[in-house]
């Protein structure tokens, strides 16, 4: 029904927590899949699991999102494996919180060249190989903090942000070739980065939820299955909130 079988989906960030409850979801509907992460033990385990669980070809790679040079030979090796490319989720991020008076440069660098370069990066190297096939999925996982802004989170909220501005972009010069760009923006999905909120915080959060509870991995994996099958034909340069109402 997905039309999702045999396709191949390359997704950053995919050791761990929502990259890997991606993973997971499509390789249940048959996709094959590169795998990232900055450490190759962790994503060759992760790899192998995924195929030995669901039957799926799986390519374990150990990439910096911030690396140009590593970005353009993983999307080489991942051509030369499975020689297509019809999704690909930008789903590496991190955060290094901080009021702006104590955010450090290095702080603003780090999280800008991660969530942001390293998403423009690969759209950069994905985008020949789909505009050669005339077809392809591209989405961005931004974050609710990227629509709404938060304290404390002023590089976060601005590489989320800026996620937006580089889809819709994308979205408009790449639909020619059929390539669709969208964003997910997810709200609190509990996780190894939501783990690290102090509990005073999450208290604050889970009272402005209108469906009452945290997400899950699944909540988004499920939304990368819709966008990146035939079901979303029609939708290029969209915000999908994934987030229990939080922000409206
Ligand atoms: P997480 O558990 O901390 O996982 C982050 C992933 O990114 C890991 O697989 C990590 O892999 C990878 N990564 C970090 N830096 C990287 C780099 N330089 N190169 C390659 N991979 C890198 O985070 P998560 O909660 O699953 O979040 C996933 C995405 O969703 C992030 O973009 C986050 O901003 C976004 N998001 C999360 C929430 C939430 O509530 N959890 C809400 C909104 C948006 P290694 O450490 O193995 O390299």
């Amino acid at each position: 029904m997905e039309s999702l079988k045999g396709k191949v989906a390359v997704i950053t960030g995919a050791s761990r927590g929502i990259g890997l409850g991606i993973a997971e979801r499509l390789a249940q509907s048959g996709v094959n899949l590169a795998l990232i992460s900055t450490n190759l033990d962790t994503i060759t385990k992760v790899a192998n699991d995924i195929s030995e669980k669901y039957g799926v070809k799986t390519l374990p790679l150990q990439i910096d999102v911030k690396s140009s040079e590593e970005v353009n030979a993983g999307v080489k090796t991942v051509l030369d494996s499975f020689s297509q490319i019809d999704i690909m989720v930008n789903n590496a991020g991190i955060t290094r919180d901080n009021l702006i008076i104590r955010l450090k440069e290095d702080d603003w660098s780090q999280v800008i060249d991660t969530n942001l370069k390293g998403a423009f990066l690969f759209c950069k190297a994905v985008a020949k190989p789909m505009m050669k096939q005339r077809a392809g999925s591209i989405i961005n996982i931004s974050s609710v903090v990227g629509v709404m802004g938060n304290a404390g989170q002023a590089n976060y909220a601005a590489a989320k942000a800026g996620l937006i501005g580089l889809s819709k972009s994308l979205a408009k010069e790449l639909g020619g070739r059929n390539i669709r760009v969208n964003t997910i923006a997810p709200g609190f999905i509990v996780s190894k980065m939501t783990d690290e909120i102090p509990q005073k915080s999450k208290d604050e959060m889970f009272s402005r939820i209108p469906l009452g509870k945290f997400g899950e991995a699944k909540n988004i994996a499920d939304c990368v299955a819709f966008l990146g099958s035939s079901m979303g034909n029609y939708i290029t340069g969209s915000v999908i909130q994934v987030d229990g109402g939080l922000n409206m």
